[in-house]
């Protein structure tokens, strides 16, 4: 049996026992790199991909290789990158002013004729529970454009890869044999073109040339709202290409029923084929997106960085990956990996406000780890000396750090008065300003409330 035969079996059955989207995000682009002794070496697209099947599916696909040969005696995951063309350092007099794309982060170009940028691919797409969906829906389409879902609607707020995936898709798409033709736009383009091929009476070559591709995909069509003459010659252009089986992909930053001022039958249409969203990607997720980049521009930053990172920046992946990008211009400049106290200065004022990334359990839980405290006497109100002071740094850290009124205060701490909370929150911030001890002591807990292991 070949490696490939041998692949394709274990894919075959493990695709009996779990779903359609769950096979398509963790098995598609996995292969059999090699075979030493009782060692089979599988090839993964990311390290997301790596983890989940060597967490979850590891056992079962031991299990059904040993069934086929019983010499094999363990598995080994491992990332298969693609190659990332990246351009020529610039030397530059001043560094700190460079711009990102000069300091030789992986910069592709983008491609006239599709608009489309290689940058953004399957490999370097980390896929979680966040936006399986959106992933498994984008890869059926890529084994079956226009036939599957069309059209295919992604939505979900900013930064959250709605466009790295579109593109994604259009890139592997362009790539097939025969080659789809493909066209990225980006609606405020697509907007400006159509007011002004109306103005130039171009709009009918602009139709036709729209008509022209096998894959239509335009980004952002939330911009889509309000502009009647937009979306009327769009409705026509896109009659025309799914009628003729031509796939369509569209991407909104919220759902097609709450885009504002669209004609109804527009957004019936948007909505007529698969309607997919993709969430705020979870902490584990977040660490292998930064830890996918890192390998991606092929730098190094300390894993508590990492860490860091992903423990702050919740919202949004292009902030993450611009905290991350600060880390990398430091070490250009300085030609040394940032140190753990470098890297959260750097990174001071991208993380803002920490404050809206704890909450009340955990502030709770870090005070009564720090003074050694069963959790619920916090609460209760227990006289002992020992209760009193981390009860009262409690209500004070969720005043000061969660904005938390008095009387919400009181309500946690078993239904006392605001005015005991008040009084509690004056006495320790007196207590800081007088004693540096405490101060530090606060400060101390603080850090660990807002890094993992800090
Ligand atoms: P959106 O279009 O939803 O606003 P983008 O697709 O522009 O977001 O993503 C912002 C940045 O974050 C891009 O550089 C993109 O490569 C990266 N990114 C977002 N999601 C992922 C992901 N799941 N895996 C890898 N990179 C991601
Ligand atoms: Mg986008």
């Amino acid at each position: 049996m070949t490696y490939q035969e041998l692949w394709q079996t274990v894919l075959a059955q493990i695709q009996l026992n779990i779903s359609p989207a769950n096979f398509a995000t963790w098995f598609a682009s996995t292969k059999i790199a090699s075979q030493e002794e009782g060692m089979i070496i599988v090839s993964v697209p990311n390290s997301f991909a790596k983890e989940w099947l060597e967490q979850k599916y590891n056992k079962e696909i031991l299990k059904i290789l040993r069934a086929l040969d019983s010499s094999i005696k363990e598995i080994s995951y491992q990332i298969d990158f693609p190659a990332v063309k990246i351009k020529e350092l610039v030397k530059q007099p001043e560094p700190q002013e460079l711009p990102m794309e000069q300091l030789g982060f992986a910069e592709l170009e983008t491609d006239k004729e599709t608009n489309l940028n290689p940058k953004y691919n399957f490999q370097n797409f980390i896929v979680g529970p966040f936006n399986e969906l959106a992933y498994a829906a984008a890869k059926a389409i890529v084994k079956e454009p226009g036939k599957v879902y069309n059209p295919l609607f992604i939505y979900g707020g900013v930064g959250l890869g709605k466009t790295h995936l579109l593109q994604a898709v259009g890139n592997e798409l362009s790539k097939k044999n025969p080659p789809c033709k493909v066209k990225y736009v980006p609606s405020d383009k697509l907007i400006s073109a159509i007011v002004s091929s109306i103005r130039n009476n171009s709009i009918e070559d602009l139709k036709a040339s729209l008509r022209k591709v096998d894959v239509l995909i335009v980004d952002d069509v939330q911009f889509f709202a309000g502009k009647e003459k937009t979306q009327e010659e769009f409705f026509h252009t896109f009659n025309d290409l799914y009628q003729r089986g031509k796939q369509i992909i569209l991407s909104s930053d919220r759902p097609p029923k709450a885009i504002p001022a669209i004609t109804e039958r527009l957004k019936s249409r948007f909505e007529g084929g698969m309607v997919a969203d993709v969430s705020l990607p979870d902490y584990e997720t977040r660490l292998a997106i930064l830890k996918q980049k890192t390998v991606e521009k092929n730098a190094e930053v300390p894993e508590k960085a990492l860490e860091y990172i992903a423990a702050n920046i919740q919202k949004n992946v292009r902030e993450i990956e611009s905290a991350l990008n600060r880390l990398l211009i430091f070490q250009k400049i300085n030609n040394k990996v940032p140190s753990f106290e470098e890297a959260k200065k750097l990174l001071r004022n991208i993380i803002v406000s920490p404050s809206k990334f704890t909450n009340p359990t955990h502030i709770l839980q870090t005070i009564s780890e720090f003074y050694d405290l069963d959790d619920k006497n916090l609460f209760y109100s227990s006289r002992k000396k020992e209760f009193v002071k981390p009860r009262q740094l409690a209500m004070y850290l969720l005043r000061k750090e969660l904005s938390f009124s008095f009387p919400a205060i009181g309500r946690k701490f078993g239904g006392k008065d605001h005015t005991t909370v008040m009084h509690a929150c004056q006495l320790i911030d007196r207590e800081i300003q007088e004693s540096e001890k405490f101060s530090q002591e606060v400060d101390l807990i603080l850090q660990k409330i807002y890094t993992l292991d800090a």
